[in-house]
């Protein structure tokens, strides 16, 4: 095992304990729910990666935590499970499909899965139980428990108003499950009583009904005001269903609570999704929390083929809404140094789940911000993630309560935690940047910058190349690139000697990028990807550009005053120079408008049989200027299909890429109907 991962495994296992305890046991957790799924999610990865640790009493393979003594324990013989997580509309796709694999490994053609696949349900944000039917009559009621032994809560079920206490016409015993609820106004009415009583109030729906119901005075849960929605049963003797759409209509016929108005038979897995988006839009306007929903095999008889792992059935799966903010412990403040030498303050968190991704950093922008938010290490605060948007830190939840005993205030470093020169504040603008011509930090972002997808795309220069090249003394600076040979590369970190020749090639290729690239690489302050371009069609040459007058510069309609000094300085300064003309020795940047290739800039990949050989199809894509790609990946302007095409086309379709028939792609060599 890789060194470490044990130990963290070790950890991760005694933390999870921990919070399940405060969880399921107390019913007052310690930290949200984004904290504690990104720990889990954290230990899955690590098990997946390192099988040898499997441990059967790990908590991913776990239900709930133990049942605590002072109830009576109830055993089941039909364990209640808990879900499996997604925390996208990708990876419910995923779900189906593994799904329709594990199918097909059992020669069940995934065919079966069609017309009717699933039933998705809103998921209700309560506390599973389970009610026990003999003839007719409700007997016993239980906590989920640890799946197998469940808390014995009889009496304090019996006081729920949705809890039927007899069914007419009933099957001889009957298992049903479902979620002990309390509305949200109910919820915040409890919640201020127990303020004003000094009690501490419950952190979420679901502890509020945990809370409620194991009491061991059953009159308090009667006080409660809880509710019932049943989805399921557990052992049922003298009545069978076949699907599970059938058995809450039974369950409805008997005089249970089935939430009727959050639940859909769906044909596909974009059906299911659709309702995951209505659900999720619809959510505020509920009268109950959901956190999600759950989407199952409908077909009973697939359902029992599917069977269940050791903590969650593989006929159903939990998709989670996963909201764009969530709450954690910023655990320091540490600062990186960008590539023109700004000084960024960044929140070092306790990981959390925030819209379906682990966060482990977010940006407290400059000083001014970390003032004005108050941020400090230790505190609780609130993170957001916003369209793509690199993760934030919104506020401080210590400093907005007043928490006593935080730590001290954020200062900005005087000197460059890399390279230890003075850091002034940049005059009229909020940043700090470091003074130091040799940043070594500041040269590998600048260099990181260039090779990147969008400026000179060396494919494989991946960050770890970049640190180790510069700590190395090979490259100091962008031309020091050019000079380097496939031997010295395949000595670096990890590069096999394949990997060295692609990176060669790589390099090789950049040597013609084409000229908004190569300026935008370059990494002049303001100088974006659109700027770049707008740049490179307006004076069309570099030395035009290096060569303009500020009147020049500021007639170009998109060039402000700051624009223009920026550039006027990048090209003025006698060092810029220097560097640049050593590296328009080795590069010669393509003007816009030269005669390309009909493919140039583009990536091609192939699948199926085509008419003509593959090797030839690419040789032709080559020489048009174009590239192959070795996989599907966003990278991929076109997949090319032929006769029986394998698994590629759906993926591309999946990712949005266009799709050519081989005719149209001959077409397009023959530059017919390109634009
Ligand atoms: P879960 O809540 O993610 O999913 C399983 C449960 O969903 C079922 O047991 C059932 O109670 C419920 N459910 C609601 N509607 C349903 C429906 N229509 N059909 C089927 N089931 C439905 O799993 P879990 O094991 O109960 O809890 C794990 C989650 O609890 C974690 O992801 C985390 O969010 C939270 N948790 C938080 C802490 C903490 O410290 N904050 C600790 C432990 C667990």
């Amino acid at each position: 095992m890789k060194s470490g991962a044990g130990e963290r495994i070790e950890e991760l296992r005694r933390l999870i304990r921990y919070h399940n305890d405060r969880y399921y046991r107390d019913d007052a957790p310690e930290v949200s729910d984004a904290e504690y799924d990104a720990l889990f999610r954290e230990l899955a990865a690590l098990e997946a990666e390192h099988p040898e640790a499997f441990d059967p009493e790990s908590p991913t393979q776990r239900v709930g935590a133990e049942p605590v003594d002072s109830f009576g324990t109830v055993v089941r013989d039909v364990p209640m499970l808990s879900l499996a997580n997604t925390f996208s509309e990708e990876e419910l796709r995923e779900f189906d499909r593994r799904v329709r694999r594990f199918l097909k490994s059992r020669d069940i053609p995934e065919e079966a899965l069609d017309g009717q696949g699933y039933v998705a349900e809103a998921k209700i944000d309560g506390l599973a139980v389970e009610l026990l039917y003999e003839s007719g009559r409700y007997v016993r009621g239980a906590t989920r428990g640890d799946g197998t032994r469940g808390e014995d809560v009889t009496a304090n079920l019996r006081t729920i108003g949705d809890v039927p206490l007899g069914i007419p016409v009933p099957p001889a015993r009957l298992e049903v499950r479902g979620e002990a609820y309390m509305n949200k106004a109910d919820l915040a009415a409890l919640n201020r009583g127990r303020e004003r009583a000094g009690e501490p109030p419950f952190a979420n729906p679901r502890n509020a009904a945990a809370g409620s119901v194991r009491q061991l005075d059953p009159s308090v849960t009667a006080s409660r005001r809880l509710h019932l929605w049943v989805y399921g049963t557990g052992r049922v003797e003298g009545a069978s269903f076949d699907s599970h759409w059938e058995e809450l209509e039974l369950l409805e016929k008997w005089g249970f609570p089935v939430n009727r108005r959050a639940s859909r038979r769906c044909r596909t897995i974009d059906e299911a999704i659709g309702f995951y988006r209505e659900i999720e839009a619809a959510k505020e306007e509920l009268p109950y929390e959901v956190d999600g929903i759950v989407v199952k095999v409908d077909d009973a008889a697939l359902q029992r083929e599917l069977g269940e792992i050791s903590r969650s059935p593989r006929w159903a799966v939990a998709a989670k809404f996963s909201p764009d903010r969530a709450e954690t412990t910023v655990e320091d403040i540490v600062v990186f140094v960008g590539r023109t030498g700004i000084l960024t303050p960044v929140a070092v968190l306790s990981p959390v789940v925030v819209r379906g991704v682990t966060v482990r950093r977010a940006t407290l922008h400059n000083q001014d911000m970390v003032d004005a938010k108050d941020v400090r290490v230790g505190d609780r605060v609130v993170v957001q993630r916003a369209g793509d948007v690199i993760p934030e830190v919104v506020e401080s939840l210590s400093a907005a309560k007043g928490t006593p005993g935080r730590g001290p205030r954020f200062v900005m470093p005087d000197r460059c935690p890399a390279c230890d020169a003075p850091v002034e504040r940049v005059p009229g603008e909020a940043a700090h940047r470091c003074t130091g011509d040799d940043c070594a930090e500041k040269r590998k972002r600048a260099l990181r910058h260039f090779v990147s997808r969008d400026a000179m795309d060396i494919e494989g220069m991946g960050a770890k190349i970049v640190s180790a090249l510069v700590d190395n003394g090979l490259v100091a600076e962008f031309s020091d690139l050019y000079r380097l040979d496939r031997e010295t590369l395949a000595a670096m970190e990890r590069l096999g000697e394949k990997s060295a020749d692609n990176l060669v090639r790589a390099v090789e290729k950049s040597r013609r990028a084409p000229l908004p690239r190569f300026l935008f690489a370059l990494g002049i302050q303001h100088v974006g990807e659109h700027l770049a371009d707008v740049l490179a069609r307006h004076f069309g040459s570099l030395p035009a550009l290096r060569n303009a007058s500020r009147e020049e510069l500021t007639k170009v309609r998109e060039v402000g005053p700051e624009v223009a000094e920026s550039l006027l300085s990048y090209f003025g300064s006698p060092k810029a120079s220097a560097s640049l003309d050593r590296l328009l020795r080795e590069v010669a940047p393509a003007p816009p408008g030269a005669p390309a290739g009909r493919m140039s800039g583009k990536t091609f990949l192939f699948t199926g049989t085509l008419t003509i050989p593959r090797a030839r199809a690419q040789e032709l894509v080559r020489k048009e200027g174009g590239s192959i790609a070795s996989g599907i990946s966003a990278k991929v302007d076109y997949l090319v299909a032929g006769e029986d095409p394998g698994s590629k086309l759906p993926k591309a379709k999946q990712l949005g890429i266009p799709v050519l028939t081989e005719e149209r792609f001959v077409e397009m060599l023959e530059g017919k109907g390109q634009d």
